[in-house]
């Protein structure tokens, strides 16, 4: 045997990581007190607790205080009590505060990683040199960014008290995702950990302590399901972030309807891996030993649907399965661990219930030949092939080692199934051809995607999901934002619209009779079930009639809308100039508008002409802007260039108000168009005559069929068809608060974004409703990742 034989015969010796000060943590600590609130620790008040394990053996680690809704409002009054100081106090010394906390995390690095690996079960070297450097990255950039909010942020201040849920796949990390931002806003919050993984928040907590953050400004709470809900629930709270399963994110979306909180929700995936026959094959196999067996799959962001290119399908397994049999699987305190175990034994059954019904669909699942440890919650890493699309190991989260597999031929089939998922996370594109890859990155709907390359993060670049994965970013600029408010000038409170005695004596000076329809599709049609309502002058005479929309009228402008694929697809330049159009048209018509406003609204000739000329001159805005509200370019600590481009958010509906109705309508129509979304609105119940008569603006106006839909009609139930209906992407709702409300809850299906003014409209002449404030609702950021250098 010659040297080299040999070195490949060797087997791993074990290479442990000591634990002996992590055991002297536990011994030191009572868990029976581990409630952080108003900076003391408690116990539970109803004296409960809960058992942490360890999973690579099922051992008990500790009986952790389990909080109660009592706990959560004792936590709740805590960081109310320490708002005020808190948000104003200077960025500088918020930033001195998560500095401290960032290299107080430096100086307890290892602990952090052992305590973690020894709760949650990931492999050390992950821990160690994943999850805690990045989590104390966290810190250190959001000190600049809490002295950066007055010169990026103005007009911007702390949004409250915050409700932060984390789950267990990254315990220390998710907690910096969200208490990072929070503090470098302003905000105080109120943590609770999932409660398989509560022991790092505790240490955290200690930092906290040791770091000198004042009391009431990090209160960290632990317990399940219970205590989440009282959180989301709880009215001393601003806003909620939520890190979890799409299922809680849509409970948690139902519980704030109405309530007027602020949400983000980092939810699941199912994040295609697309691999071109042109890729770089073992680099490939690298990537996706991170994309699938990271973390054991237990990733939200996990490469778990490899899709590759047919003529290289074979190659690439044969290497996969290579590979695979090279991963190491064992105790996740030894250094050479590739695969620690899942997380708790109920994830265990899962993630084998799941792989026993795939196969039985069809799928061919495939194991190495290796032997796992005698106890704890251990699976070997799983190739699955012959997976159909509609296979449940392709189409649900299994959050498990498990890879599904399918072949595409060409680009075309690559995106079709890569976007065959109810999910939007993340995306992987392994090509040589970088310019191909630019041109699938864009067409993935997902949040983000990495070009040759896998699960890389910073906190100066946004995370988070489209679809339903969530909303809401997490990490830079526009991770800020989710912590800070700005103040809309508000308008007035819009009462439900009463269905009051119908006009029928005509107003003098009626000319010929005009039957203002529906706009679907770029056609004027009639409503489909043929029946109109009148609508009043100011004086109670009948103006006209218009049609009565209904659910089958959205369902047909939301078909328009999604078919228009021109509108998305055209150029930033090309959507300035339909939007410059349209106002040059809007202005060759401005008296007969005024005298519309006059008529309907009684508003006098002045008031009229400045509605109009201001309605053209938001036109003129928007159009101005469109090719000016850009992404940005980041540079991440790593060889790689990170673009963060605005898209639209899709198909967005609007529920415009009778408050200044034709700039109201203007206001809320143009920035979602001048991002590329295509829309379908529904006019000021009370004065539609104003859309309807854009209908000829609009066709002379060069704007593409479907890019605009306008259904007249009543709001209430025209809202809640929208609300209802999974192809429409965001809503924007200026309508009463109970519709408002039932609305929100309603958007649950595909986890639409949902802009609600919760029963009160905007003073649309202001200068603060325009700009950047709607634009950034009208798009999505999405992050994609091109790494550089040989
Ligand atoms: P989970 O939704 O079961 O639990 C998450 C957290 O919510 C836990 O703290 C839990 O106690 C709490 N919770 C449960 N029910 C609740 C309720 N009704 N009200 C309020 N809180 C409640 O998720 P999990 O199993 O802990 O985590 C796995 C999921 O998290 C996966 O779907 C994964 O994709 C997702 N995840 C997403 C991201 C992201 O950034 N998008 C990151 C990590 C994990």
């Amino acid at each position: 045997m010659n040297i080299l034989e040999r070195y490949h015969a060797m087997e791993y010796g074990p290479a442990p990581e000591a634990r002996n000060e992590a055991d002297a943590w536990f011994a030191a600590r009572d868990f029976g007190k581990a409630l952080f609130i108003g900076g003391d620790w408690k116990a539970a008040s109803g004296g409960k607790t809960f058992d942490t394990s360890e999973p690579s053996s099922g051992k008990l680690l500790a009986k952790v205080s389990d909080a109660n809704a009592a706990d959560i409002d004792a936590a709740v009054s805590a960081a109310a009590k320490a708002l005020p100081k808190w948000s104003a106090s200077t960025g500088y010394q918020r930033a001195k505060a998560l500095y401290a906390i960032g290299r107080a995390m430096q100086r307890h690095q290892r602990l952090f990683a052992v305590l973690e690996t020894i709760d949650n079960g990931k492999p050390i070297r992950e821990s160690r040199d994943i999850d805690v450097p990045l989590a104390i990255r966290h810190f250190i950039h959001h000190a600049g960014w809490a002295q950066a909010l007055d010169r990026d942020f103005p007009g911007h201040k702390s949004v409250g008290v915050v409700g932060q849920i984390i789950p267990w796949n990254f315990p220390l990390l998710m907690l910096a995702w969200k208490i990072a931002p929070a503090l470098a806003a302003g905000c105080t919050v109120v943590l609770k950990p999932a409660e398989f993984t509560p022991l790092t928040a505790i240490l955290f907590a200690e930092i906290c302590e040791r770091a000198g953050v004042p009391k009431g400004v990090v209160n960290i709470v632990q317990g399940g399901p219970e205590a989440g809900a009282a959180i989301v629930n709880h009215p001393g709270i601003q806003k909620i972030a939520f890190t979890g399963s799409s299922e809680v994110g849509k409970i948690i979306r139902k519980a704030t309807a109405g309530s007027g909180k602020k949400l983000s929700l980092e939810l699941g995936g199912k994040s295609a891996f697309i691999v071109f026959e042109d890729a770089d094959l073992d680099s490939a196999v690298e990537g996706l030993v991170d994309g699938i067996w990271f973390n054991q799959g237990q990733v939200c962001c996990a490469g778990s649907r490899l899709l590759v290119q047919e003529g290289i399908a074979d190659a690439l397994i044969a290497k996969v399965k290579v590979r695979m049999s090279r991963l190491r699987v064992g105790s996740p305190l030894d250094k050479n661990t590739d695969i620690g175990p899942l997380v708790d034994l109920t994830q265990l059954d899962r993630v084998k219930g799941l792989i026993a019904e795939g196969a039985r669909q069809g799928a061919v699942c495939w194991q190495p030949d290796a032997t796992l440890p005698s106890s704890g919650y251990y699976h070997l890493p799983t190739l699955a092939t012959g997976v159909s699309p509609a296979n449940i190991l392709a189409q649900e989260e299994v959050f498990g080692p498990v890879l599904a597999t399918m072949t595409f031929r060409n680009t075309e089939e690559a995106i079709e199934l890569a976007n065959n998922t109810r999910y939007g996370l993340a995306a992987s594109v392994w090509s040589e051809n970088v310019n191909l890859a630019l041109h699938v990155a864009p067409q993935l709907k997902a949040g983000v995607v990495w070009v040759n390359g896998t699960n890389m993060f910073d906190a100066a670049c946004g995370f988070g999901g489209y679809r339903e994965s969530g909303f809401g970013r997490e990490g830079g600029r526009e991770g800020m934002f989710e912590y800070l408010a700005a103040k809309l000038p508000l308008g007035p409170v819009i009462k439900p619209a009463t269905s009051s005695a119908q006009p029928v004596e005509q107003a003098d000076g009626v000319a010929i009779d005009r039957t203002a329809k529906l706009f679907i599709g770029g056609k004027q049609v009639r409503p489909d079930g043929n029946y109109s309502i009148a609508v009043a002058t100011a004086k109670g005479k009948l103006a006209g009639e218009v049609g009565l929309g209904s659910r089958k009228d959205i369902r047909d402008a939301v078909s328009a809308a999604r078919a228009c694929k021109s509108w998305p697809e055209a150029t930033a330049y090309n959507r300035s100039q339909v939007l410059y159009y349209l106002a040059e048209n809007l202005s060759g018509r401005a008296n007969e508008f005024a005298a519309r406003l006059t008529e309907l609204t009684g508003a006098n000739a002045k008031a009229a002409r400045d509605e109009v000329e201001l309605s053209i001159e938001r036109l003129f805005l928007y159009a101005g802007l469109a090719d000016k509200f850009e992404g940005r370019v980041h540079q991440p600590p790593a060889r790689a260039v990170t673009l963060a481009l605005h898209e639209p958010v899709g198909v967005v509906g609007i529920v415009a108000p009778d408050n200044q109705p034709l700039l109201g309508f203007v206001s809320l129509v143009a920035p979602a168009l001048a991002m590329g979304n295509t829309v379908i609105a529904v006019p000021s119940e009370r004065y539609p005559l104003l859309a309807t008569d854009l209908y000829q603006v609009i066709e002379y106006s060069d704007v593409p069929a479907g890019a605009i839909n306008i259904v007249t009609g009543r709001s209430a139930e025209l809202a809640g068809v929208l609300a209802k209906h999974d192809d429409v992407d965001g809503l924007w709702l200026f309508t009463d608060a109970e519709t408002c409300a039932k609305a929100e809850a309603d958007s649950i299906g595909n986890l639409k974004r949902v802009w609600s003014g919760n029963g009160r409209s905007l003073d649309w002449a202001s200068e603060e409703a325009a700009g950047d404030a709607l634009l950034r609702r009208a798009i999505e950021v999405k992050n994609v990742w091109v790494p550089y250098g040989d």
